[in-house]
């Protein structure tokens, strides 16, 4: 039985990336090593980041002047890094409000500065995100900071803000490698690795030059960007194996024709199952239609007192992880890169089914 794994994160991986960690697991290119063995330092493990990072570069376009970090400590560190580099002398930041993970960025940055939340969303539980007409900008914040896809309410933003002068700030840990999007137009992106580049563990950081070497005294060597972009992400270890196989992820993406390639079969997909989901009010997706993320899919049953005979249906063909998060409770298919169409597919067929037995 084929198995397709709608987790959120840690999610599924490319098979034909698994099965190259595989081949080359005991015996990386002749080196006699895997790669969880080698010198961060030594010019095996070089190689494999140096390319990495060229292909990252050349996959979103990233501009000469803007340095990329591979760093740690997960998407949730960025929470606190990004005030840390970015206020710059200045009091406060702006931050757009679409959800829980918005407000866990928010929280974390009112220890370091103001706060002022340009917009929110949570007078409808967070199913849409406001237009930015809507937006109160500071012109004196040091940066706008905001997350263009929600990765447990399912709300994405297509469009990018406008911020002048004022640097924009963008967590794009479940959005990101989904589809093109000019990072000329951000000061900093961020992204865990766990859900559309690689295995945990890893954390990329897009920073824009001119705004790193300012950080707030106190600054913990490691949470500091400059040390990073100074020593090429090589300043402690680096999280070897994950920047590895995200490597492999890259070269599979750029096979499959790059970021504009994935926009389209990323619609593709989620088209099939929004479309499934307004067929019926068996079922129902919560997210505004223009908010509806490419990659997040959380939906309800009617009647979730069903929702168990649900999950227990679709393990028992294959299709997995498909519970909501703890906190909104339904469903939540997350169909990232690495999810072909066929789940999607199969997705879709055994929620028709479903519903004819016990709609
Ligand atoms: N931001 C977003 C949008 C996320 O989806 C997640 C993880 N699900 C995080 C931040 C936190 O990431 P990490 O677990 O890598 O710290």
């Amino acid at each position: 039985m084929t198995i397709y794994n709608f987790s959120a994160g840690p999610a599924v991986l490319p098979r034909d990336v698994l099965l190259q960690v595989q081949a080359e697991m005991i015996n990386w290119h002749g080196s006699g090593m895997s790669v969880m063995e080698m010198s961060h330092r030594g010019k095996e493990f070089m190689g494999i980041a140096a390319e990495a990072e060229a292909d990252l570069r050349e996959l979103m376009g990233v501009p000469v002047h803007y340095k990329v970090l591979f760093l740690q400590g997960g998407a949730s560190s960025q929470f606190a890094m990004v005030p840390m580099n970015l206020l710059r002398g200045k009091t406060g930041a702006d931050y757009l409000n679409t959800g829980e993970w918005s407000k866990k960025a928010i929280k974390e940055a009112k220890r370091y500065g103001a706060v002022n939340v340009v917009a929110t969303s949570e007078d409808k539980h967070f199913s849409y995100a406001p237009t930015q007409d809507q937006w109160k900008l500071d012109p004196d914040a040091a940066y706008v900071h905001y997350t263009p896809n929600e990765t447990i309410g399912g709300v994405e933003i297509f469009w990018t803000p406008e911020t002048g002068s004022v640097p924009l700030v963008a967590d794009m840990s479940s959005t990101i490698l989904s589809r093109p999007i000019d990072v000329s137009k951000f000061g900093v992106i961020y992204a865990g690795a766990q859900k559309n580049i690689g295995p945990a563990g890893l954390t990329i950081v897009i920073v824009r030059e001119d705004l790193i070497g300012q950080t707030v005294p106190g600054t913990p060597t490691m949470f500091d960007y400059k040390i990073h972009a100074d020593n090429e992400s090589m300043y402690n270890t680096p999280a070897t194996f994950s920047l590895y196989t995200a490597g492999l992820v890259f070269k599979w993406l750029k096979a499959r024709g790059g970021l504009a390639a994935m926009e389209n079969t990323n619609r593709e997909k989620a088209n099939l199952l929004y479309d499934a989901l307004d067929a019926t009010d068996f079922y129902s997706s919560p997210v505004a239609k223009e908010n509806r993320s490419l990659m997040n899919v959380p939906f309800t049953l009617k009647d979730a007192a069903l929702d168990e005979a649900f999950l227990k249906g679709a393990k028992e063909l294959g299709l997995i992880q498909l519970k909501g998060h703890r906190s909104v409770g339904g469903m939540r298919a997350s169909i990232y890169n690495a999810m072909p169409v066929e789940g999607v597919r199969a997705l879709v067929d055994y929620m028709g089914e479903f519903e004819k037995s016990h709609g």
